[in-house]
């Protein structure tokens, strides 16, 4: 599904590859990638062709959330508890009240919603099939990384081959545009046999891997002491804890094999220096969640030892379970706060940097020709001098959202008050 030819022209273009671009256009080709970027006055106008101006706005590539669960659209303020664990399972509770009608319902809102915000890109982990359906027949853009999950050894052969079953019926729904992953879930739901038969099909399958890793405290006092609120939930299911001595959880997924330069680590909180040389030797990619840390990790990442490291990090809402209503340039914001970043380099995050962390950079993440034709328009709050640009871009919200188009089909229009 790709869009007619038009041409977007407002007071700046923002390629993000290059520097911005006073009174640019885009002009956008039949097939739904962006033929030319530059000069209003420099860029052709072809016949036929609609052509837009859009006054007070300023031109963005799509922007790319590096980790949501759209399934979960619509439980905002339902999930409160302090501990954890105790979210988890009440996670666990909700989804099990949702029936397919009603994941696939919150997956096509949890879309409206990103492009609404100016998102055209999702790398979305979640077990019900219903985002990757959702993608696909809305003619969105995407990773749809199927959660696995199956904390006992005993169960790792039938979670595995319920898994590649559900690989199967899923993959009618994939294109060019939408892709399947697998998410072993996390550290705390998946034994280490499980990881190890995950990781070896995504390898030879050559699928993309999403783990939920390093994220709170309980997580790693179940796997480097065998105590914590997981490690009692695992006793009381009769699930056997690990043999001493234990391992961070970064070195303990090492060991099965986990991780790679197909593997996006999503949190990423509880690392230390021997974790980031094990990510940094797995080349691994990152999606940052700063404002769902702080509130589930009760801290936050080091942002600037994992950039450090050169590891590719993109950053993520995750979902609105844990921080809502979405809002990336708010993460992205707090994203440089975390790591002292330039807004330029934080606006990258959801851009350019993002599609590096998901293998996409070839195709999305900047404005430049032969690239997709996923746009964002932002409308800006006054004249915006070049220099001052990047700031005033991070500084917005969903609501200064004007027009998103992905592959050149117009997604979200905001309506004239
Ligand atoms: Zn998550």
């Amino acid at each position: 599904m790709t869009g007619a030819p038009r041409r977007l022209a407002a007071p700046w273009v923002l390629p993000i590859e290059g520097p911005p671009i006073r009174d640019g256009a885009v002009l956008l080709d039949g097939g739904g990638r962006i033929a030319a970027v530059g000069a209003a006055t420099a860029l052709p106008t072809p016949p036929g062709v609609p052509a837009e101006f859009l006054p007070d706005a300023v031109i963005l590539p799509g922007l790319i959330n590096a980790h949501t669960h759209l399934e979960l659209t619509g439980l905002d303020h339902q999930v409160l508890d302090a501990d954890f664990p105790a979210w988890i399972r009440h996670i666990i509770a909700l989804k099990a009240a949702r029936t397919p009608a009603d994941f696939l319902a919150a997956a096509r809102q949890g879309l409206r919603d990103c492009w609404a915000a100016g998102v055209t890109t999702v790398a979305d982990t979640g077990d019900s099939g219903a985002v990757i359906e959702a993608l696909a027949e809305a003619g969105g853009s995407g990773i749809a990384y199927h959660e696995v999950f199956g904390p006992h050894p005993d169960q790792a052969e039938e979670a595995m081959a319920g898994a590649i079953r559900r690989l199967a019926e899923l993959s009618r729904f994939t294109s060019a545009r939408v892709r399947l992953g697998l998410s072993p879930h996390a550290p705390y739901s998946v034994s280490g046999p499980l990881y190890a038969r995950v990781a070896d099909h995504a390898r030879k399958a050559g699928l993309p891997l999403a783990v939920h890793l390093a994220e709170s405290e309980d997580e790693s006092l179940l796997l480097e002491q065998g105590s914590g609120g997981f490690a009692r939930a695992w006793e009381g299911r009769g699930i056997p804890l690990l043999p001493p001595p234990g391992r961070t959880p970064v070195a303990w997924l090492e060991e099965h094999g986990v991780l790679s330069a197909r593997t996006l680590c999503i949190h990423l909180v509880r690392v230390g220096a021997a974790d980031i040389e094990i990510l940094r030797r797995g080349a691994v990619a990152v999606a940052h969640c700063p404002r769902s840390n702080v509130r589930h990790a009760k801290g936050s990442a080091p942002l600037a030892a994992l950039l450090t490291a050169g590891l590719r990090v993109g950053v993520g809402t995750d979902s609105v379970a844990s921080v809502a209503p979405l809002d990336l340039l708010a993460e992205a914001r707090a994203a440089r706060a975390l790591g002292a970043l330039g807004a330029e380099e934080a606006l990258r995050l959801v851009t350019r940097d993002a599609a590096r962390a998901l293998g996409l950079e070839q195709e999305i993440g900047s404005l430049r020709p032969g690239n997709w034709g996923d746009l964002a328009v932002f409308r800006l709050p006054g004249r915006t001098g070049a220099g001052h640009l990047p700031e005033a871009v991070l500084s917005l919200g969903p609501d200064a959202v004007l027009l998103t188009c992905l592959a050149g089909r117009e997604m979200y229009r905001r309506k004239r008050l």
